[in-house]
């Protein structure tokens, strides 16, 4: 594989996502290859990877049967319409799903990635309130500090700032409930925070102040990720299970994160034990290998929309990619892997290796919280004095230089290694940060 930088007058044409592209063009980092654990970056280094790529690559890089599968899929079936037509490998993986889901969540709708399985999910839960005759119910709330990819409906929920307030007018009719984090009362908590269940009541607030019978919806990520890692207080989500139970209201969990072993189970409602009646996917579902979302939907969500005379379309709604057959290859052939390697076990039984890791680094420098669920760790820094974000910035820098790949959000870094992943190289990525930590101003 050819590992050399583009020539500088190269690198102009690819305008990078959520990147500062002037400040990386400057220096870039160029990933060539992967296996395993580890990426091999253009200058010839190997790189450990402490984020499973973008919290995707949860059976580590380039693994043989998700390579063969895609392999075999290309040469036999390059494409087949989604409308209108099938083709066996989408029925085979829509199940192989299925199976894996909370029971109950019997139906999948394959879209190609996490903000189109949100926008999907959100366009469901309007729709099915309508085709029941409640189509008054078109209220939506999601979460400050949520994340829910970045197509209208998501950025519409979501609530990160900078991701909404620079595109002008999103979706009316959309409410936020508080976010779960209070450091003062949940600092350096291991697991679940015993603090915050109240923070559920917001949704009787928000009901309260609304007719209950005009709201759709609600959507959270059952551990917030890409907003630094927030987990879930202690009986959060039951509260919010049942006030949504209480009002006809669906529950939306977005997954994309949090699915496939990542929290030590197969997805977050196994782990915290409260089911949702939409749940959106991507990512680990094709351990990254090719671009896939989905939506699992309950039984009754979907019986609701297929009691129309069989010649109507029951959803008009899809993508041209949607179960696109090498996606729905890899899919097929990453379940099996997870299941074959006990992968999601594997995350479970390393939970406390990670845990203690991270909160050894409490009284560092720099250091103002850790906090953990399962192969997911959160280690948050004081900012910088009128400069947010630059010191876990320079401190991700530091760690790539040094062989380690983290994330950063905000001055927030993020852990999330494959689940492959050896005690000694979590060891390794928590040294690294903790040495990158000292020398970080
Ligand atoms: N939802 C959540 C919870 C996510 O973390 C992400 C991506 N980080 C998305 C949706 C969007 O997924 P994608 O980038 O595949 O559109």
């Amino acid at each position: 594989m050819d590992g050399s930088v583009p020539a500088p007058n190269d690198l102009g044409a690819y305008w990078m996502p959520f990147t500062a592209n002037r400040q990386f063009k400057a220096a870039p980092r160029l990933l060539v290859s992967a296996d395993g654990m580890y990426y091999s970056s253009h200058d010839g280094r190997q790189v450990l990877d402490g984020t499973a790529g973008l919290w995707c690559v949860n059976a580590g890089h380039n693994r043989a049967p998700i390579v063969e599968a895609i392999r075999r899929a290309a040469g036999e079936l390059d494409y087949a319409p989604s409308f209108q037509m099938g083709h066996p490998g989408a029925f085979r993986a829509a199940s192989a799903l299925a199976a894996l889901a909370p029971v109950g969540l019997d139906h999948v709708f394959f879209t190609g990635s996490g903000s189109e399985s949100v926008d999907t999910a959100l366009k469901i839960a309007l729709a099915y309130h309508r085709v029941r005759g409640e189509g008054q119910r078109t209220r939506l709330i999601g979460r400050e500090r949520g994340y829910h990819g970045v197509g209208f409906g998501g950025i519409s929920v979501g609530g990160i700032a900078t991701n909404r307030r620079t595109f002008g007018p999103l979706l009316a009719g959309v409410d936020h409930l508080p976010h779960t984090y209070d450091r003062t009362r949940q600092g350096f908590s291991r697991g679940q925070p015993e603090w915050g269940a109240d923070l559920a009541d917001a949704l009787d607030r928000i009901v309260t102040l609304h007719d209950p019978s005009t709201i759709a919806a609600v959507i959270v990520e059952p551990m917030a990720g890409s907003t630094g890692v927030l987990v879930p207080p202690r009986g959060y989500l039951e509260r919010l299970r049942a006030t949504c139970d209480r009002h006809g209201i669906l529950l939306i969990f977005d997954e994309v994160i949090t699915g496939f072993g990542r929290l030590g189970a197969p997805f977050a409602a196994d782990r915290l034990g409260v089911v949702p009646d939409l749940m959106t996917v991507a990512k680990g579902l094709t351990n990254g290998a090719v671009p896939m979302g989905a939506v699992l939907v309950s039984g009754a969500v979907h019986d609701a929309f297929m009691q129309g005379p069989p010649g109507q379309i029951e959803l008009f709604h899809g993508y041209t990619y949607s179960a696109h057959p090498l996606a729905c290859a890899a899919a097929e052939a990453t379940l099996a892997l997870y299941r074959e390697e006990g992968l999601f076990q594997r995350a479970a039984d390393l939970e406390p290796v990670l845990e203690e890791a991270v909160h050894a680094l409490r009284g560092r420098r720099h250091v103002i919280d850790v906090r953990n669920l399962g192969l997911v760790a959160g280690i948050e820094l004081e900012p910088r004095p009128n400069a947010p974000g630059a010191r876990a910035y320079e401190a991700f820098v530091r760690c790539y230089e040094a062989g380690v790949l983290i994330r950063v959000t905000g001055d927030i870094i993020a852990l999330s290694p494959p689940l492959i992943v050896s005690e000694a190289e979590i060891g390794r990525i928590v040294d690294t940060l903790r040495d990158v930590l000292e020398l970080v101003t």
